[in-house]
């Protein structure tokens, strides 16, 4: 993860990568080593792959063992040797055929075999596809946000893939000017793959109600916080769409952003202790309630900060009104991680990291809700958003789709 403490941005003028690691044309293979339990295999253009003997038989590509229509392995793990021998192994017509000392036969394509090396530039690569880039931002962002029009978007590839790209690095991006009325939020998810459905619905509408369920549907302030923290599966991105806004008031209504990666990592940087809280202590996210006659009893347990097995931030949770009452301890730590939690909401709303903006009506904001805390000020009456949920799972899927096919 990159950290950027502030630099201009070049975002949706980029140009498009085509690079399409599904069409190597790479110069054909020549030969092949065996050595211990490795085949050391050489192109023409001198490259040189080595893989093990136990992966190529896992990954032979005979219609024993994998399924072509599905793409899927159907070799049965319960017969396989982990220790597979080989009787000889050559290549021929730039195609490596290895004879297993069981009888069995493979043969692995040049083009195949190449985009799957283990050495660091091929790995590299592959992980260029899988993981995504992530640029960290401070409160400078708001003259560089991410902005592209909506008709681009649903309607050429190469304007949703930037959109999109940038939404991956910056965890927000904003379309200009959709129509405004309902339904638009779906028309976009159903472009890039299918709405998340919670127990508020798929589609919601933010506006002030009656008899709210949830404190998004008054229209007081509402304190930075990242929705659904009680969901396991909690929805990757939040799309909210402004149908109606009033515009004489620059303060009313607008929409509050902190990159909260940005700032957790500068905890960890300036105060790592209580970072330390915050990513170790167990908390209760709940919600209870009833939603269009659905009864609800959610509760997820989880730390402030998720991180992965390398120390990397892949998710917060951060929400006043979710935070259960009920607090898994221990009892000797409670009053130091009230402590950081309390340094982290200072941090967020600091003039350091915080970006407000005031959407207008057609803007439709989109943010990583794994990374982006947000809030909103009070607003009159008038104001009206659409909102639905989309898994980070489709908008990356729709991407590799797009950029380098199946
Ligand atoms: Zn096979």
């Amino acid at each position: 993860m990159l950290h950027n403490s502030f630099k201009p941005f070049i975002l949706v003028s980029q140009k498009l990568r085509c690079t399409n690691f599904g069409l190597v044309v790479k110069h054909m293979l020549t030969k092949v080593e065996k050595c211990e339990n490795l085949l050391h295999v050489s192109w023409k253009d001198s490259t040189k792959r080595t893989y093990p003997l136990v992966w190529l038989r896992d990954n032979c590509q005979c219609e024993k063992c994998f399924h072509p229509e599905s793409k899927s392995r159907t070799l049965l793990l319960k017969e396989f040797d982990t220790h597979p021998a080989v009787s000889s192994c050559k290549v021929l017509n730039g195609t490596l055929s290895v004879a297993w000392s069981d009888g069995h036969k493979s043969a692995f394509n040049s083009d195949w075999l190449l985009l799957r090396g283990f050495d660091n530039e091929s790995q590299r690569k592959r992980s260029e596809q899988v993981c995504s880039q992530k640029i960290l931002w401070n409160s400078g962002l708001k003259e560089n946000l991410p902005r592209s029009n909506f008709f681009s978007a649903i309607n050429e590839n190469e304007s949703l893939v930037c959109w999109l790209k940038s939404l991956q690095k910056y965890g927000v991006a904003i379309l200009e000017n959709a129509p405004c009325k309902q339904g638009q939020v779906r028309i976009l998810a159903h472009k890039i793959g299918f709405i998340k459905k919670t127990h508020y619905g798929e589609e919601f509408q933010v506006q002030a109600k009656d008899q709210p369920n949830n404190v998004a549907y008054t229209s007081t302030e509402l304190q930075l916080h990242t929705d659904l923290p009680y969901y396991e599966y909690k929805p990757g991105v939040n799309i909210l769409h402004c149908i109606a806004q009033d515009m004489t008031s620059a303060e009313k209504g607008e929409n509050q952003l902190v990159d909260g990666f940005a700032v957790a990592e500068n905890m960890r940087d300036k105060y790592p202790d209580a970072f330390k809280l915050l990513a170790t202590t167990l908390v209760d996210w709940s919600d209870v309630g009833v939603d269009d006659s659905f009864t609800f009893n959610k509760v997820y347990r989880a730390p402030v900060f998720c991180q992965d097995i390398t120390g990397q931030l892949i998710r917060i949770n951060y929400s006043q009104p979710q935070r259960d009452s009920y607090f898994p301890g221990p009892l000797e730590t409670v009053q130091d991680w009230y402590d950081a939690l309390k340094l982290f909401c200072t941090m967020l709303y600091s003039e350091e990291y915080l970006v407000r903006l005031k959407l207008k009506p057609g803007d439709i904001l989109i943010f990583d809700n794994r990374r982006v805390v947000h809030g909103r000020s009070g607003f009159g009456g008038g104001r009206h958003v659409e909102g639905a949920y989309i898994d980070w799972d489709e908008i990356n899927s729709r991407l590799r789709v797009l950029e380098f096919g199946i």
